[in-house]
């Protein structure tokens, strides 16, 4: 039998796409490899959000040549879609692909095995305009799981590097995500988030289908389905109608992650992003207002080029009057190719620092603060893991870490806990928690 070995970088959609490959080796009989054995067939699906990300996938590229003598080398992704040139150069890569033609990847192993002479697949993102569907039923271990819906963004944030790696909004046939979704919930899966290059973009490529209907449909005809969550969304995204379902169902989960990237209008424009701070601090006080226990969480990009220290405090003052309750702070990374990479300004490392560290001190603040609420009430967990105390851990519908004393075989349920308090000796204002008994 012969082996497979996967490494993924990067995101969600990453992680997706690796596991439908799995699949597709799988049905053509390959095993997966032993952590320490050689493989016969080397994957590698790679990142370029950052250049660090750049530079982790060249050396997680080589590492797995020489851990691997023989194997027939994969590389895919973002990182490869941009740098496919660099790529061939590397010794014992044998087959390039970049954002697309992952289907085709038994055959081109297949190619490769008969002719032994390296293969690049990489097409112009601009020029695919089509969703390729993957499909993925099961995943190795989790007890959520993560369905793509689209791929590619049309927003050119000039930070940005995907929109040049991913090409256009491309989303996937309704009837294939309800088809996958209906299926993981047969295997038993509690959770599903919904996920993408750009998730909210969803639809965006359909003449009579929206993000909002897609929600409505997998609300209404996938039976027995627990949560449903969105795994991250633009602020004009969530449309009234989207609102409105939310109140009607308990399915689409009371958490939101809504990226802010700045708070300054100044910034915001220069990141050429669609709202300005009065919109959106608007918009999430009336999704406050219709759901008073949603956690809303953010992410938030500090000394972008130009960032003066008063448009880095119009965004902490931003951020205050909309109150998260996480943020997911990043420090800006230029990326070649980008507008924001020639535009003058860039701030220091040593400024960037301060900023991540100062906001993540709000973020800390704020989310011990969110979860603190919660401490005596009753809230539904779903178990996913057993920590290193031997207590099993799980996520509330609204993103809560909470812990309590029970058997592993809870793995992968949902139960009814009473959260007491906040667990110590946890850094990350974990909860602890008592299952009730019904
Ligand atoms: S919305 Fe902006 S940040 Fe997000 S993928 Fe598109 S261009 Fe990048």
């Amino acid at each position: 039998m012969k082996k497979y070995k996967i490494v993924t970088l990067g995101c969600k959609v990453n992680s997706y796409e690796s596991e439908a490959l799995a699949l597709m080796l799988e049905e053509r009989g390959y095993l997966p490899s032993p952590k320490d054995g050689i493989a016969d067939v080397c994957l590698i699906n790679t990142c370029s959000v950052t250049s660090r990300s750049d530079a982790k996938s060249r050396q997680r590229i080589r590492h797995l040549i020489r851990e691997n003598p023989g194997t027939i080398m994969i590389v895919m992704g973002c990182y490869s879609q941009l740098n496919y040139q660099d790529i061939a150069r590397i010794e014992g890569v044998s087959i390039i692909i970049g954002t697309n033609h992952r289907s085709s990847i038994p055959k081109l192993i297949k190619e490769y095995e008969e002719t032994n002479t390296q293969i690049i697949k990489v097409d112009d993102s601009k020029e695919f305009s089509e969703y390729e569907n993957l499909s993925v039923i099961k995943y190795s271990d989790n007890t959520r799981a993560y369905v793509k819906i689209q791929d590619g963004c049309d927003n050119y944030c000039s930070y940005c590097i995907i929109p040049y790696t991913r090409g256009r909004v491309k989303s996937r046939n309704k009837d294939s995500v309800l088809n996958e979704i209906n299926s993981l919930v047969k295997n038993g899966y509690k959770e599903i988030v919904l996920t993408g290059i750009h998730t909210g973009g969803y639809g965006l490529d359909f003449d009579d289908y929206s993000f909002g209907d897609l929600l409505k449909d997998i609300v209404n005809e996938v039976k027995d389905l627990k949560r449903l969550r969105i795994s991250s969304i633009e602020v004009h995204e969530i449309t009234d109608e989207i609102i409105e379902l939310m109140a009607t169902t308990r399915v689409i989960v009371d958490h939101l992650h809504i990226p802010l990237q700045s708070g300054s209008n100044n910034v915001l424009r220069r990141m050429n992003r669609k709202y300005d701070k009065d919109y959106i601090i608007a918009r999430l006080k009336k999704i406050r207002d219709n759901f008073k226990d949603i956690a809303i969480t953010t992410d938030v990009i500090v000394g972008f080029p130009g960032e003066s220290d008063e448009e880095f405090e119009e965004t902490v003052d931003t951020i205050n009057k909309i109150g998260f309750d996480a943020i997911h702070v990043f420090p800006f990374s230029s990326r070649k190719g980008t507008p924001a990479s020639k535009m003058s300004g860039q701030v220091t490392s040593k400024i960037k620092k301060e900023r991540v560290n100062k906001l993540l001190e709000i973020s800390k603040q704020a989310n011990y603060e969110y979860a603190n609420r919660f401490i005596g009430s009753e809230r539904e967990v779903l178990f996913e893991t057993v920590d290193s105390k031997g207590k099993l851990k799980g996520h509330t519908t609204n993103y809560l870490i909470v812990k309590v004393d029970g058997d592993k075989s809870l793995i992968g349920q949902i139960k009814n806990v009473l959260i007491k308090g906040f667990d110590k000796d946890s850094k990350d204002n974990e909860l602890l928690g008592e299952i009730i008994h019904e």
